[in-house]
């Protein structure tokens, strides 16, 4: 296969990375120690190493034949930005160039970018934004069609030190988690800890289209979705697809992905089709959150330039086709340490595993109390299509935690003391007497669920394909900060080692019994688990704008502020820029439709009666000539002309009205009460122009219909 490149790992591998490797062998002794020192601990960058570095880097891009260099950060758009400039800086006598790249250049960046949504952060006569090197992410070398570009991982903030992007709240959720884990692992006698890290492993989804189709469907170009399509006779009902083998096409697509990824050090590791129809999966290995943040940006930067060089469309959305599966990412979340300590796990020694349903019963405690808060980090435009849906977890928060370890709740919080489960095969020792022993239930079963324990880790599956993975981690870290930091306060109060294992013992009683009602094994798209949910206080916030009000309550102003994660300015700031993101984009949506149902579906629609209709008069003389009965009411041609005109014109009026609506709902200044209309009026009547044009679809004699099909869309890849 000519077209397939040399995948060999070893070859490819961090090869475009200004890695640990590189530095060491680039940096003078000194420098590299200091800059490690800020890397693996945490402390703050020594600024006099920035020439030094900074020049190391250069010539390492220069001979890596870079031309450009970027700052490159993550503004509240979701996606990546970036500013190049060259490393000219000017012209010698002789007509040389001279390049150069300084410490000044490398730490900050004066990137204006006052176009990026801040809401209202950044007033327009003070639009200065600065970009700040981030150097616990490593440099990396782009290669595309513009060359070969140095591309420097930054945060974003205003003038005033308020953070514009996703990644500044990031870190300083690291620094939360990892002061109150440090806290909490001392309490439980552990000397050795460094630091407590996020672990993350993002599973990305995907569709893959032919370019030549998509380029025909301008609601994939202007929406990245489809707001038109009736259902194929096949969708993914024979579950062909999921797990099939790997078309050529899509395989020499994969491979040049995985290429692209290796040579900039992600771990691309698991490839795999997905349910539907067109839809794949790529997972890498987890690593710490920081980087799987920025590596997933870098997936899904490339799995779109690179479907584009094959002659395909990658669709990041969360639903592209309606009435197929939508796609998500699963976040992977698990705590440990520098020196290996997975806190998600079960260990070696009695005081392991007591410690370990500690953090257990605090994770619970966490996600209860501010199930709001995850569901709001999971709330983008698109997600708003997929949450809820028949294959989507469910729009309310719960856990599950497998049926060992609710056995172990029930027991605690039932019978408040010992006891030991009647379980056979491996078991998690506690030597506590009030604490039954029980096996451990590492598979995880269930699919329904939107927080999964699953042995080591849990697994956030609600989070939209294309979003971001920033937010769910931000919130993730600073609500398990607070849950730590609350156990640290109390458990701190114990004057010897046996009051101390006594108040941890009732600690996890206590927080289990308030909590368990978060713990739910069952069928997570079943109507019972609805109504149930609702007896127990559960949200269930079923919308993108019910969801937002989350991130500026009183609750989560006192919890980010406490750990000094956002401000209640940065915290609504955000809350605006949802809002406005959302009535923009289901104002784009809108005018979408409006634009291809007027002038390409209806004029087909009008096309085609017309046709009809001259197939009818010609029939009438017909049998006029012949001296028949007049009676066409029951002949196909007179029915399928009945059913377009009356299709039609519900299409005009579901037109008219969409119209109308848009524009008095795009006119409202407030920013919430537009997203909140937006929701309301807008959403249905678009639904109500859809609904007609998909049964003309139907109708429609196929060489009229203007734009590729969903089985030409995803069957014909
Ligand atoms: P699946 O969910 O398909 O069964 P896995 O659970 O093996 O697959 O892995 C899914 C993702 O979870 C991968 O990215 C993997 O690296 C990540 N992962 C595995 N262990 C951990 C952990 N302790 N913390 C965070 N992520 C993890
Ligand atoms: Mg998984």
């Amino acid at each position: 296969m000519e077209n397939l490149k040399s995948n060999s790992i070893s070859e490819n591998f961090g090869k475009n990375l200004f890695s640990d490797e590189v530095m060491k062998e680039r940096l003078p002794k000194d420098v590299y120690r200091k800059l490690k020192k800020t890397i693996e601990d945490g402390t703050e960058l020594d600024r006099s190493i920035a020439d030094v570095v900074a020049n190391a880097m250069k010539n390492w891009a220069l001979e890596h034949g870079a031309t450009h260099f970027t700052h490159w950060f993550q503004p509240l758009t979701g996606i990546t930005a970036e500013k190049h400039d060259s490393f000219i800086s000017g012209v010698e006598s002789d007509g040389h160039a001279i390049l150069h790249f300084s410490g000044k250049e490398l730490i900050k960046g004066e990137a204006d970018a006052s176009s990026f949504p801040s809401g209202g952060l950044r007033a327009t006569f003070e639009a200065r934004g600065y970009t700040t090197w981030d150097c616990t992410s490593p440099a990396f070398l782009r290669e595309d069609a513009i060359g070969v570009t140095l591309c420097i991982p930054t945060a974003f903030c205003s003038y005033t030190g308020e953070a514009l992007d996703k990644k500044t709240p990031l870190l300083r959720s690291m620094e939360a988690i990892n002061e109150q884990g440090l806290r909490f692992l001392r309490l439980f006698g552990n000397t050795t800890s460094k630091r407590v890290i996020p672990q993350v492993g993002p599973e990305q989804e995907y569709f893959l289209v032919d370019k030549a189709k998509y380029l025909k469907r301008k609601d994939l170009i202007y929406t990245g979705r489809t707001l038109f399509g009736a259902m194929p006779p096949k969708g993914q009902e024979m579950d062909d697809h999921y797990y099939g083998s790997i078309l050529e096409r899509i395989g020499s697509f994969m491979n040049e992905v995985n290429i692209e990824l290796w040579k900039l050090g992600v771990t691309a590791t698991t490839q795999h089709n997905e349910a539907a129809p067109a839809q794949h999966e790529l997972a890498p290995i987890y690593t710490q959150v920081n980087l799987a943040v920025d590596q997933n940006q870098i997936v899904m930067d490339t799995l779109k330039k690179v479907a584009n060089r094959h002659n395909m469309k990658c669709l990041l959305h969360e639903k592209p086709f309606k009435g197929v599966n939508g796609s998500g990412k699963h976040v992977n979340w698990s705590l440990s340490t520098d020196d290996g300590i997975n806190l998600m796990s079960q260990g070696d020694s009695p005081e392991e595993n007591i410690r370990f349903l500690l953090v257990l019963a605090c994770m619970l405690s966490a996600v209860d109390k501010h199930a709001d808060l995850l569901r709001y980090s999971a709330a983008d435009v698109g997600n708003d299509q997929r949450l809820g849906g028949y294959e989507a977890p469910p729009a309310i928060i719960s856990v599950y935690i497998g049926q060992q370890l609710e056995d172990v709740l029930e027991h605690l919080t039932e019978t408040g003391n010992a006891g030991t489960l009647a379980n056979k095969g491996e078991r998690l020792h506690t030597s506590v007497k009030t604490l039954p022993d029980f096996e451990m239930d590492t598979a995880d079963r269930n699919r329904t669920s939107p927080f999964a324990f699953t042995g080591n880790k849990f697994e956030f599956r609600m989070v939209g394909s294309s979003d971001s993975t920033s937010s769910p981690n931000v919130i993730l870290n600073t609500i398990m900060a607070e849950a730590l930091a609350d156990a640290c306060d109390r458990l701190e109060q114990a004057k010897n080692k046996e009051e101390f294992d006594l108040m941890v013992h009732d600690l996890i009683k206590e927080l289990l019994q308030k909590h368990k009602r978060i713990v739910f094994n069952g069928n997570g798209y079943s109507p019972e688990w609805v109504e149930e949910a609702a007896r127990r206080g559960l949200p269930n916030i079923s919308c993108m704008v019910d969801a937002v009000p989350a991130l500026t309550s009183d609750k989560a102003v006192e919890l980010f502020g406490r750990f000094n994660v956002l401000t209640k300015k940065e915290l609504e700031s955000r809350a605006e820029v949802e809002y406005e993101t959302y009535a923009k984009a289901v104002n784009i949506e809108a005018k979408a439709m409006l634009d291809i149902a007027g002038k390409d579906l209806i004029p087909a629609v009008m096309k085609y009666i017309g046709d009809l209709s001259a197939t009818v008069e010609h029939m009438h003389g017909v049998m006029k000539l012949l001296g028949e009965p007049e009676d066409f009411s029951d002949k196909a041609e007179v029915k399928r002309l009945r059913d377009c005109v009356s299709l039609l014109n519900e299409m005009q009026d579901a037109l008219e009205k969409l119209e109308i609506i848009r524009a008095e709902v795009r006119s409202i200044e407030d920013l919430r009460e537009r997203a909140v209309q937006m929701h309301a009026k807008v959403v249905p009547a678009m639904d109500a122009l859809r609904a007609p044009a998909d049964k003309l679809e139907m109708i429609v004699d196929r060489s009229y219909w203007p734009m590729p099909s969903y089985g030409d869309l995803m069957f014909e890849v």
